[in-house]
């Protein structure tokens, strides 16, 4: 055993000193990624532009539903503020979207067989067709989901107005699943009470709160089933409703002009600093940039759009040359169709492009709490454990954590092109306050918060960027 012992400290010096140089290295880059990352942040809070393209976005161009002036407002803007970017080569992608509008301001009425008739504020629901000028008329009927209605079925349902009024739970910690889990009523409602003959359908607005702001959103029509015109009522005036109801027959009055008035051809604005190394493989930052009409589109997703712009324009005063192609893309079509989103996928297959990772920022301007990853755990936890042990004591102020989960909208079509695929995580404790309605503006974001989550994207950027995947 003695004679043994002699080797066994030779060979544990030898293996020590010929590590050190790696040692050395890993140290070094552990300081390099803490001053870097140190130095985005200062930068983000000081110096960043995000903020200032956000309040011209929302306040020079306002909201920009998909076909509309104000979206090709938005495409003309968001590419002269990356051109004002240096090193940056910006262009836009085509893409083919439904126009839908408005019309005039909706009117929806509860008249009661006793008492006065009670006016509710409404938002037509998108995509949804119209009632025709003179409105209808029908008693309604509540109900808290879509099997609800399949099971008071034709007889209880034809004819009538059918008034969803399930509220989006609020003793759930995440606000997303919330909203993930009542969203049914407002995308599905409408089709679902068609196929029992209902009339219309009014539907309470998704926010935990009850105040009386509509909420709008996009909903789906089955194809084998009329076309009913759908309107979201705000969570008071569905309390108000509600109550009413409790005794009494309801009629409601609805009258909206809603209604698809064709095609148009929407441009995604792409912005990219070629890599040095792999130029060939891309790095993706990306928000979409049309928005719903009440409001100016400030959390949803102008916040998104300005922090992947941002993203570019923080590298590159840095002077961080990126070995990767780095690319934020403004997405069009994100709220009503996602023709961006698809054709930019497409595209990128038909060019062989390859996409190592894709972030998005759509979920509001608010403070960052973390990021989800599309990813089964073995892929993910090697990957993650590097860039956490660097990361997190840096970004301790807020937190951040790394989490299994969904990414968003625009980027899902990468899928089958195997990105990894990356949510930013604001904290959603507030943004179904704003989600879809009149109070989406820019005073409702905070600076700080925007800049902090530019600059949590911009790290997470650079370390995809230096150590791959
Ligand atoms: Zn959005």
């Amino acid at each position: 055993m003695a004679s043994l012992k002699k080797p066994i400290i030779s060979y544990f010096f030898y293996v020590a000193f010929s590590l050190l140089p790696y040692i050395v290295q890993a140290q070094n880059n552990t300081d390099d990624d803490a001053k870097f990352i140190s130095s985005v942040h200062e930068f983000s809070l000081s110096k960043s532009e995000c903020y200032a393209w956000l309040k011209s976005l929302c306040l020079d161009v306002g909201n920009r539903l998909s076909g509309s002036i104000g979206y090709k407002k938005a495409v003309a803007l968001t590419s002269q503020q990356l051109k004002s970017i240096p090193s940056v080569t910006v262009f836009t992608q085509d893409a083919e979207v439904d126009v839908w509008q408005r019309g005039i301001k909706e009117v929806v009425e509860a008249i009661p067989q006793k008492g006065k008739k009670i006016k509710l504020n409404a938002l037509a629901i998108g995509l949804s067709v119209g009632t025709g000028s003179k409105g209808i008329r029908a008693e309604v009927i509540e109900v808290q989901s879509l099997e609800e209605v399949d099971r008071l079925g034709r007889e209880k349902i034809s004819g009538k107005i059918v008034f969803y009024n399930r509220p989006m739970p609020s003793a759930l910690v995440s606000t997303r699943s919330a909203y993930g889990q009542s969203i049914e009523q407002r995308g599905a409602g409408a089709s679902r009470a068609a196929k029992y003959g209902a009339v219309g359908v009014i539907v309470r607005s998704l926010t935990t709160q009850i105040d009386d702001f509509p909420h709008t959103g996009a909903l789906r029509y089955l194809a084998d089933v009329p076309k009913i015109p759908a309107i979201c009522i705000s969570t008071l005036a569905a309390e108000n409703l509600s109550a009413l109801m409790k005794n009494q027959k309801v009629d409601i009055f609805m009258k909206n002009t809603s209604s698809i008035v064709g095609k148009s051809i929407d441009q995604s604005v792409i912005a990219e600093i070629k890599g040095s190394l792999h130029p060939e493989k891309i790095i993706l930052v990306g928000g979409h940039l049309d928005s719903w009409d009440p409001g100016q589109g400030a959390h949803d997703d102008g916040a998104g759009c300005v922090q992947s712009m941002e993203v570019l324009h923080t590298l590159i005063a840095l002077g961080y040359k990126p070995k990767h192609t780095i690319r934020c893309v403004l997405f069009a079509n994100e709220e009503i169709g996602l023709a961006g989103g698809n054709e930019y996928a497409r595209l990128a297959k038909q060019n062989n492009e390859i996409h190592i990772a894709a972030i998005e920022s759509d979920g509001g301007g608010h403070v960052p709490r973390g990021f989800t990853f599309e990813a089964d755990t073995s892929v993910i936890k090697p990957y993650f454990q590097k860039i956490s042990k660097i990361v997190s004591p840096l970004l301790e102020p807020y937190d951040l954590t790394c989490n299994l989960g969904g990414s968003g909208a625009d980027i899902g079509p990468l899928r089958p092109q195997k990105a990894l695929l990356v949510g930013l995580k604001a904290d959603s404790n507030r943004y179904f306050d704003f989600h879809h309605t009149s109070r989406d503006t820019y005073d409702a974001v905070h600076p700080r918060e925007l800049q902090l989550g530019a600059a949590a994207m911009t790290s997470l950027v650079y370390l995809i960027d230096k150590y791959g995947l």
